[in-house]
């Protein structure tokens, strides 16, 4: 029904295949470039170039990524709430799968700028919240290496490239992640910071015991609600 952008494998697919490297060869080299401080964008074209390949043809559309996964998150409010509490689980995680806290706070910014998700009338579950899960992960794990500058310690900053219109989601990655990184963590609830060990499933202690009563999120639905939906996130089957 929209568009589908092309994501950071995309592109990192096409200039192995362009430039015969095998793939983990060439997401080595750029992750190891932008460990050194250049841009996701800058090292791809580097390599375009060294390659003799035309660097214009290796390009990302930091906006139309933007408008993809809000257009995800607006098609079915069950099938958002459902991504946002597998995220959550997946945030927490440790190891391999984790989903990198920059990747979801960057879901979180373009959460709270979605207001008009239709409300399910029937009982039938959304259908394709994997597929839609999935594709959010790439979209916004893709998004924060366009919109932020990096190096090895992680988001350093906003890109010298960040469009005008995302610069705000770029500065706010770039604060909730470095007080992550100084033991700090900002409740998705109520939105207070808290010491990050403190916190259970992404709340602060209080909006996890259902105590607090701060106000509603910008879904526009009580908050004891989406918190459930945001924060356990084992009750992925909770029905509305
Ligand atoms: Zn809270």
């Amino acid at each position: 029904m929209f568009l589908v952008s092309p994501t950071a494998r995309d592109l990192l697919q096409k200039i192995a295949q362009d430039a015969g490297i095998p793939y983990r060869d060439v997401a080595k080299r750029i992750n190891s470039e932008m460990e050194q401080g250049e841009g996701f964008i800058d090292s791809v074209q580097a390599l375009a170039k060294e390659k003799g390949l035309p660097s214009k043809d290796y390009v990302l559309d930091s906006e139309q990524i933007a408008n993809e996964i809000s257009t995800i998150l607006k098609e079915d409010y069950s099938q958002t709430l459902m991504i946002s509490a597998v995220l959550g689980q997946l945030v927490e995680s440790k190891g391999e799968e984790r989903f990198p806290p920059p990747a979801f706070f960057v879901f979180l910014e373009v959460l709270s700028d979605v207001t008009e998700t239709p409300r399910r009338v029937g009982d039938t579950p959304p259908k394709n919240v994997d597929e839609a899960t999935t594709r959010i992960i790439e979209l916004t794990t893709t998004l924060v290496s366009l919109l932020c500058e990096w190096n090895v310690e992680g988001v350093v900053g906003v890109a010298k490239d960040c469009p005008d219109s995302l610069k705000d989601i770029a500065r706010s990655v770039f604060r909730k992640t470095k007080l992550l990184q100084s033991g700090m963590w900002v409740c998705v609830s109520c939105g207070r910071i808290v010491e990050a060990k403190s916190t259970r499933a992404l709340l602060c202690e209080e909006c996890n015991s259902g105590l607090s009563d701060g106000p509603s999120n910008d879904f526009g639905q009580p908050i004891e609600r989406d918190r459930t939906g945001y924060g356990r996130t084992s009750r992925t089957d909770e029905s509305e």
